[in-house]
C-alpha cells in the first residue's frame, strides 16, 4: 500500500512533501495528497511527520 495521509491530523507543515524523493506528494488546497502510482513505500514521509498523520497501511489488510 502507498502512503496514506490522514487529513484531520495533518498540520500542513509540508515536511513530507520535501522529503519525498519520488515527488509523490502534492499540496492540494493546503492538504498533502499522495499520488499512489509514484509512491514506492519508502516510509520517509512517515518518519518526518511530527503529527503521525501518515500511515503505510499494510497492517490493516491482514
Ligand atoms: S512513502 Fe516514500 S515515496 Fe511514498 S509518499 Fe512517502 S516519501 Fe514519497
Ligand atoms: S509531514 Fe505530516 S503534518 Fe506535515 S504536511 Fe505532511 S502529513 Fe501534514
Amino acid at each position: 500500500m502507498p502512503a496514506l495521509i490522514i487529513e484531520k491530523l495533518c498540520r500542513g507543515c509540508q515536511r513530507c512533501i520535501h522529503v519525498c524523493e519520488n515527488k509523490a506528494i502534492k499540496l492540494i488546497a493546503h492538504t498533502p495528497v499522495v499520488q499512489s502510482d509514484l509512491c514506492d513505500e519508502c516510509e520517509a514521509c512517515m518518519e518526518v511527520c511530527m503529527q503521525g498523520a501518515i500511515t503505510i497501511s499494510a497492517s490493516e489488510s491482514k
